[in-house]
Order: structure tokens, then C-alpha cells, then sequence
């Protein structure tokens, strides 16, 4: 066995004196204790904060083997809480730290210090002897004092160093992915404003991320001061709540209400004050604190989302499993903290698994805003293709009588004209301005011309088929179009109309109006233009303005003839 592991019974003396470290030193009267075993809350006051650990190994083996040439003995540390020196054979190897008066406190550390093999007296006997500084009365009446996390090994210098570089490998990676996970989120922020929601995940994952590095060896790496890694812990450890009331609150589209939001922006107090206040004192007034405050988060949040379940909301379910399991798995490092309980510190996975539910229901509801945001596209193309039309159609009506206007009619027409070319019979086209208008205009007023010109269309438009198409050409000047229609044919509509125009006792604000059409009449000729088509309509129309008007004139092929 290359590497033995020393977590067994050594022995634990309060108090300090340099003379423990020496292998002659009789310590049978010490209690027995394990390692690690934290002090009790409130440490050792009688003694200073100081204690001692003696281990006494026979390393008959290793002085009577032959050790392999690349063995190199040595020692691997667990975690010690505050600082503390290591003895081997009674001589000093290494530590941690600072002990008093220097009182530098460093306890996250894990470390490899190298035996010397005059350590190992001739019987092959090794004395270990650790001495221990609690740390100040602040930290040690909150949290006790002594070793309290991690194996003591003994073992070849450079496999201790490496298996504690590999053990904290797989929370490293954790960690750098977790971040990468929030700078890319952040990212996505910019990218896109709107995505609020990206921002805050962005930095739940960066502050988890950051605080898993706290929790790595790895994190000595970068050369900082003891303190600064611990401000970073608990900083980041004091923000997770408002950064979780965020999240969970938004996901599931509850408003934070000025009370909660309060409640939220204590926590960034909590942090910025304990990043801000110099020393570590801080973080053991308040842990405890943190940790009662947090106590309504705790409630709330099983609150909130089985509120939201029942409501049916979408993301409840997802985020439920993801927060109780990290509440399980906070629960379960609290009582090793609290209960010394003896398991493995859970919360790492606590973090995985209430990002993975975050970013589960992240993704549902960006895929819940793609759809309604699809859909509402539809919708309003949809609108506004229905707007288009409408305006099309408009652009092809006269607003005053209904009918169409002149683009609208030339459109009709040509459609017609397509048909004829086809084989279809021809058309007719009927001019028909009223007479004298001008001076009817003048004598009346202009609203009067207006009310006319809308009754005289309203009487063209019921008096001819619904086949036919009838439209305004110019101010009081109406056409038609008459498909399947011949010159004779055409004529009799025409008659019929002026006549029934004549007839008709067109009345105006008490006034009696009399009115009359001149129409002029054109049948359509194969291989004509509608443009000559209406001029000859137009021409006989003329003639019959000539002929003295309320007439109709009929274009033919031998000139012009008059009906009546
Ligand atoms: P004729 O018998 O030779 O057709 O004489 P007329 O006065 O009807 O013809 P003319 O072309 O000399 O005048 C047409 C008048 O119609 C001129 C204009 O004031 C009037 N008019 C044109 N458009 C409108 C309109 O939209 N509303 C009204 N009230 N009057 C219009
Ligand atoms: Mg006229
Ligand atoms: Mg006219």
C-alpha cells in the first residue's frame, strides 16, 4: 500500500507546548479523537484557541522494504480550521496559515508537506503531531475549531499531490461549465433585450459557478489572499437568494411585490456588505443570520410554485423537482454543519439540479414565446392582407356615388375584352353625361350637384343587369359596359334610361329638379381598343349634345344615328 489513510484514532490535547511535538513525549493521558472532528462551538477559550493532535505510526514496512527510488514520504492534510503546523519526528515541516501571534487564518486548504526520512527514528517509528489554532473568538463561537474536512494521508509525495489535484478536477469542470452556461446566457441578453430572463439566469449560473471555484482547491491557482477567496464565497453564497427570487418568481410570472422585492434586495445588502467589511468577522456574525433569513425563501418558494401547479401553470412542476431537490441537498449539508453528521456535502448537485430545471423551463417558455409570437405574426398578416384588398378595392371605387372609378371600369373592360378575344360575343359601351349640369350646379349649389350625381348613379345601377358594369368616367359623366351586347341592344338600354332619368322628379331640400342624359352608344369591334371604343361613344355622345341633348346617339359603322 502506497498511500495509507490516517482518519483513526489520534490523540487530542488542548493547550500548547512545544515539547507535544517530540516522538519521546508520553501523550497515553490524551483524550482519543478522530480525524476530522471539529472542535465544539466555542472552541477551547482556556487554552487560547490552541490544541494538539499526536499520531503515532510504526512504519515498520516502509524502513524494512525497499522503498522504490521515486518514493518520497509525505504527508496529505484535510481541511484545518484556522491555521495550524504539522511536527514529524518532532521537527517542523510544514503548515498552514499563521498560528499567534501572527493569527493568520487560512482553513480551506489542503496541502502536501514532505517527511524527512530522519523523522522515522530507528525502531521505524514516526510521530505526528499537529498543532492547532482555533482561529479568533468570532469564527470559533460560530463554528468550533480543529480539522474538519478531508482524509490525512500518508503516502508517496507526488501520488498524494496528484490524486488531490485529480479529486478536484470533476468540480472544476462543473464549475468553468456552469459559468460558460451564464456567459452565454448573458450574451443572449445582448443580443436580445427583451430576454430579461437570460440575464438573471446568466448570473445565477456565473455566481454558482463562482462559488463551486470557492469550494476547489483549484482556486489557489490564482494567487489570492485568503480573504479575498472567502469574500468571494460568501458574497456569492448571499446573493443566490435574491438571484433565486428572481428567477423563480419571473418563470413563473408572478410579480415581485414591493415587500418581496425588499426582501430580495437584503440579500444583495447582505452581500455587498459582507464583500465591503474588512476581515472575516463579518461572515461569522452573519452566517447564521443568512441562514434564519433565508428561513421565509425556504417557505415561499414551495409556496409559490404549488400555487402555481395547481393554477396549471406550465413551468410549476419542472422547477418544484428542481428546487426541493436542492433544498434536500441544502438540508443534508446544513446537518453536517450543525448535527456533525457524517455524508458527503450534496449541495454542488442541489445547484446542477435546480439550473437543469431552470433551464428546462428557460427553454419551454422561449419556445412558448416563439409560437404566440408565430401565431401573432399570422394573425396580422392575415389583417393585413384582408387591409390590403380592402385598399385595392378602394383605389378602384369612386367614393361619392359607389360605383367604379375610371381605373376600376378600364380594368372590367379589358378583362371583357380577353373574353371576347376568346370567342365570347362582344360588348357595348354606353356614354351618358347629364345635361347642363354646369349651370344646375351654379343655381344650386354644389352640395345639390353632389346629391344628384349620387341619385342618378343609384337609378343607372338599378336599371341595368348585374352583368353589366357601370362606373363614373369623369365628374358627371357616368359609362357602361354591356356584355353580350349589341348596337341595337345597347340603343334600347339607352333609351330606356334616358327616358326614366327624364321621367323622374329629382327633389332637393323642397326644391322639384328636373334632369336629362345625353348618352352616346358604341359597340365593341374585334380588334378594337377600348380607347376607340369610347371615342366613338364619346363622338356620338357629342352629336347628341348637338342634337339639342336628352338623346341618344349611336355610333355605327356608316356614321351616326339618332334614337329619339
Ligand atoms: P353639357 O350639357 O354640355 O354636358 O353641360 P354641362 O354643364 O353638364 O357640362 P360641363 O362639362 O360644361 O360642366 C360639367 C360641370 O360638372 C362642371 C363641374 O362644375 C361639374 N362637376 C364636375 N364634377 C362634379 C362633382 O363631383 N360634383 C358637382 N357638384 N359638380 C361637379
Ligand atoms: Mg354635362
Ligand atoms: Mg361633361
Amino acid at each position: 500500500v502506497r498511500t495509507l489513510s490516517l482518519s483513526g484514532d489520534w490523540k487530542f490535547q488542548p493547550g500548547d507546548d512545544l515539547a507535544w511535538s517530540s516522538p519521546g513525549f508520553n501523550d497515553s493521558q490524551w483524550a482519543d479523537t478522530p480525524l476530522p472532528g471539529r472542535w465544539p462551538v466555542g472552541g477551547y477559550p482556556e487554552s487560547d484557541q490552541f490544541g494538539w493532535y499526536r499520531l503515532t505510526l510504526a512504519l515498520d514496512a516502509y524502513r524494512d522494504g525497499q522503498p522504490a527510488p521515486d518514493f518520497e514520504l509525505a504527508l496529505r492534510t484535510g481541511k484545518v480550521m484556522s491555521a495550524f503546523e504539522v511536527y514529524a519526528g518532532g521537527e517542523l515541516v510544514g503548515g498552514v496559515g499563521k498560528l499567534p501571534p501572527l493569527a493568520e487564518i487560512n482553513y480551506d486548504r489542503m496541502t502536501v508537506l514532505s517527511i524527512p526520512r530522519e523523522a522515522i527514528s530507528a525502531d521505524g517509528t514516526l510521530v505526528l503531531a499537529l498543532r492547532v489554532w482555533g482561529g479568533p473568538v468570532s469564527s470559533t463561537a460560530a463554528w468550533g475549531g480543529g480539522p474538519y474536512e478531508g482524509d490525512f494521508a500518508l503516502g508517496n509525495y507526488s501520488d498524494l499531490l496528484l490524486s488531490g489535484i485529480a479529486s478536484q478536477i470533476p468540480g472544476l469542470l462543473a464549475c468553468v461549465l456552469f459559468i460558460g452556461f451564464g456567459i452565454y446566457h448573458l450574451y443572449l441578453y445582448r443580443r436580445n433585450r427583451q430576454l430579461d430572463t437570460y440575464l438573471w439566469f446568466g448570473l445565477m449560473a456565473i455566481n454558482i459557478g463562482v462559488y463551486g471555484l470557492m469550494l476547489n482547491q483549484w482556486k489557489y491557482a490564482a494567487d489570492l489572499s485568503f480573504i479575498a477567496y472567502k469574500k468571494i464565497e460568501f458574497g456569492s453564497i448571499y446573493l443566490f437568494p435574491a438571484l433565486v427570487i428572481q428567477m423563480l418568481w419571473t418563470l413563473l410570472d408572478k410579480p415581485i411585490t414591493p415587500l418581496l422585492r425588499s426582501y430580495q434586495l437584503s440579500f444583495v445588502a447582505a452581500a455587498v456588505m459582507v464583500v465591503a467589511i474588512p476581515g472575516l468577522g463579518i461572515h461569522a456574525a452573519t452566517l447564521g443570520y443568512f441562514q434564519l433569513w433565508s428561513l421565509p425563501l425556504v417557505v415561499m418558494a414551495p409556496w409559490l410554485m404549488v400555487s402555481q401547479l395547481r393554477a396549471g401553470h406550465p413551468e410549476a412542476r419542472t422547477l418544484f423537482v428542481g428546487v426541493m431537490i436542492f433544498f434536500a441537498t441544502c438540508i443534508n449539508d446544513l446537518l453536517i454543519d450543525l448535527a456533525r453528521v457524517d455524508t458527503n456535502r450534496l449541495m454542488p448537485y442541489g445547484f446542477v439540479a435546480i439550473m437543469l430545471a431552470m433551464a428546462v423551463s428557460l427553454a419551454n417558455r422561449f419556445t412558448a414565446n416563439m409560437s404566440r409570437l408565430e401565431e401573432e405574426v399570422a394573425e396580422r398578416t392575415q389583417a393585413l392582407s384582408a387591409a390590403n384588398a380592402q385598399l385595392a378595392e378602394a383605389a378602384r371605387i369612386d367614393p361619392l356615388t359607389g360605383l367604379f372609378n375610371r381605373r376600376g371600369f378600364v380594368e372590367e373592360a379589358e378583362v371583357e375584352i380577353q373574353r371576347v378575344f376568346r370567342g365570347g360575343k362582344p360588348f357595348a359601351v354606353v356614354l351618358a353625361d347629364i345635361d347642363n349640369f354646369k349651370h344646375f350646379n351654379d343655381r344650386h349649389g354644389h352640395a345639390c350637384g353632389d346629391h344628384v350625381l349620387t341619385r342618378v348613379a343609384g337609378m343607372l345601377r338599378e336599371r341595368v343587369r348585374d352583368v353589366d358594369r357601370i362606373a363614373r368616367w369623369g365628374g358627371e359623366e357616368f359609362i357602361l359596359l354591356l356584355p353580350e351586347t349589341d348596337a341595337e341592344g345597347a340603343a334600347n338600354l339607352a333609351g330606356k334610361l334616358c327616358q326614366s332619368i327624364a321621367d323622374n322628379v329629382f327633389e332637393y331640400e323642397g326644391r322639384r329638379l328636373s334632369i336629362t342624359l345625353t348618352l352616346g352608344v358604341a359597340a365593341y369591334r374585334k380588334g378594337d381598343s377600348l380607347d376607340a371604343c369610347i371615342a366613338r361613344a364619346d363622338k356620338a355622345l357629342y352629336r347628341g349634345k348637338e342634337e339639342g341633348r336628352n338623346t341618344v346617339a349611336v355610333s355605327e359603322p356608316g356614321g351616326l344615328s339618332l334614337v329619339n
